[in-house]
């Protein structure tokens, strides 16, 4: 008998919408604010350009601004990203509300609650264990392995201990692509 798995499944873990951001509002100081259709605001002063990714509190309204670029030389941008700017360009912006580096420099989590989904096909049918499944990440949503192993296999998290092995740590959230195998329950 041999214990190589014999089947490798591939789930993907893909956005349904832009997640929030998690940033307190100065007026309400609730901590959610959502991207809505997704608005940049570029603002020329002589030859530097300011632009800003525009953000908008769910609870109150208001409206802030995610620095993107700050004083940055006209000529340095490609024109085709500076036309994305200028007509809100969606994977413009989804590209830049992504970026781990807008966070940083503005101060924000990405809240990625109902934001996402996982396609996985379902393993039911499986009759010949071990069965091996590649995670793969369209877009980087941090989950819990071992919670997205449980939700796609339909498992309870003590299963998941027992049946799973992983080349990653189960409980840490990654949002990098692993790969796992599942034995067969008794
Ligand atoms: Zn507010």
């Amino acid at each position: 008998m041999s214990s190589q798995p014999h089947i490798v499944l591939r789930w993907v873990v893909r956005r349904t919408r832009l997640p929030r951001v998690s940033l307190r509002c100065v007026d309400c100081r609730s901590e959610s604010a959502t991207i809505g259709e997704g608005r940049f605001r570029v603002n020329a002063n002589g030859k530097l350009l300011d632009i800003w990714l525009l953000v908008r509190c769910v609870s109150c309204g208001r409206t802030s601004k995610l620095t993107v670029h700050e004083r940055a030389p006209v000529r340095s941008f490609d024109p085709a990203e500076l036309h994305g700017y200028h007509v809100n360009d969606p994977e413009l912006v989804a590209c830049w509300l992504l970026d781990p580096r807008l966070a940083r420099r503005n101060r924000f989590t990405l809240d990625w609650t109902g934001a996402w989904r996982l396609d996985a096909p379902p393993a039911g049918f499986v009759e010949a264990w071990p069965v091996q499944v590649e995670v793969v990440f369209e877009d980087p949503v941090p989950v819990r392995p071992e919670r997205l192993i449980a939700q796609g296999l339909g498992l309870s998290r003590n299963e998941v201990l027992r049946r799973i092995t992983c080349d990653i740590p189960l409980r840490r959230p990654t949002s990098a692509g692993f790969i796992f195998t599942v034995t067969a329950g008794d």
